[in-house]
């Protein structure tokens, strides 16, 4: 680990302000990603913005029944507060399919929205990595690529983001709330906050230097069924190869509506407005699922490796398609 300096910040605008004075720096939350990046130095700040006594650590009801989650709260007491059980089942499944309980108890919400991706090059410093340096190459195209993108990638990058969590808040069309150092404030929808690689894959999200994010905001819950399906390599502790946040309004054997989000497919929680279309007023039936993958499958590219995720992800569709209809 290479050396850096600390402080503690007291307020969310003394956060940002104290990054914007260390060129470099960066906020420590939970640490359960960060730190381990900076065992590896595939990250190297120079200071670090201790935010754990900053407060923002509530979970506040919205008028019109949606939640305001602060920064700060840890993703264990997300996923068991019984507003977000009731109201958002698909996020507190999401979040209770991410990592293991001991992780969960430290990971915060912020720090799991900008948790970096899981690409083995990535970690590897002896490997050159467009992501981790800028021009290097992509190991992981013409590489091992398992668990890499079919959808969003870019001839610079196939990574994939791994957060649950995100996922869920990508069908609950979450926003993301920052406050920058020079104290303006900001709302960003979740579907635009995780960019895609293109030619800068380094750059991963809309925040610009110093950005701290406050809070995350939830609008009331759509009707329908909420389910989230992760498939992933053991029953526990492993990020997800395809996962699926769906949310399916039905009725008498008809798909009124649908959201669907998934990951494990791209460099962000993945949504298509064309396989919801495909699930508007349609027979609850497998000709109307397949029509709703072929939808997110339209443009998509194996890698060689992860071929196999083009017809699981028609497979786990189907049953979560199937299970959310079900009578
Ligand atoms: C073994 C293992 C298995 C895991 N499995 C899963 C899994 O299956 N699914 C899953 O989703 N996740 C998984 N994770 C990832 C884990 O969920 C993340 O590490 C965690 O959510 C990150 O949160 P944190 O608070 O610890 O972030 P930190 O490590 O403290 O920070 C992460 C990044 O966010 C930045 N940051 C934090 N808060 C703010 C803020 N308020 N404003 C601006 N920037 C901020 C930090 O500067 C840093 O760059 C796993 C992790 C491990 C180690
Ligand atoms: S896929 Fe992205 S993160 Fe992985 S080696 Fe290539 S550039 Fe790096």
């Amino acid at each position: 680990m290479k050396a850096f300096t600390y402080e503690r910040a007291a307020s969310p605008e003394a956060a940002a302000q104290a990054a914007a004075q260390h060129p470099g720096a960066k906020f420590i939350a939970g640490g359960t990603n960060l730190l381990d990046l900076m065992k590896l130095q595939v990250e190297t700040p120079v200071h670090l913005v201790d935010i754990n006594r900053i407060g923002l650590d509530r979970i506040e009801d919205l008028p019109g029944g949606g939640l305001r989650i602060g920064t700060m709260v840890r993703n264990s007491d997300l996923a068991a507060d019984p507003r977000v059980r009731q109201r958002y089942p698909v996020l507190s499944r999401a979040l209770l399919a991410g990592a293991s309980a001991q992780l969960r108890n430290k990971a915060t919400t912020g720090g799991n929205l900008l948790q970096r991706t899981r690409c083995y090059y990535f970690y590897d410093t002896s490997k050159p990595c467009n992501k981790r340096t800028p021009g290097s190459g992509c190991s992981a195209i013409g590489g091992f690529n398992r668990i890499h993108a079919i959808v969003g990638a870019s001839d610079q990058c196939i990574a994939v983001h791994p957060s649950d969590m995100a996922v869920a808040m990508r069908a609950l069309d979450a926003q993301v709330e920052t406050v920058s150092p020079q104290g303006q404030r900001r709302v960003i929808p979740i579907a635009d906050f995780h960019r895609l690689p293109g030619s800068t894959p380094n750059v991963e999200t809309e925040l610009q230097p110093g950005d701290f994010i406050t809070a995350v905001s939830l609008p009331p819950p759509p009707p329908g069924v909420q389910l989230y399906r992760k498939v992933r390599d053991r029953a526990s502790y492993a990020f997800a190869l395809v996962s699926v946040a769906a949310i399916v309004d039905a009725q008498g054997g008809t798909v009124r509506n649908a959201r669907l989000a998934f990951g494990g497919l791209a460099h962000k929680p993945w949504r298509v407005p064309q396989a919801e279309q495909a699930l508007a007023n349609v027979p609850a039936a497998p000709q109307s699922y397949d029509a709703a993958a072929s939808a997110v499958l339209a443009g998509a590219r194996g890698q060689g490796h992860n071929d196999f995720k083009i017809p699981l992800l028609r497979r786990v569709l189907a049953g979560v398609l199937g299970e959310a209809t079900r009578t």
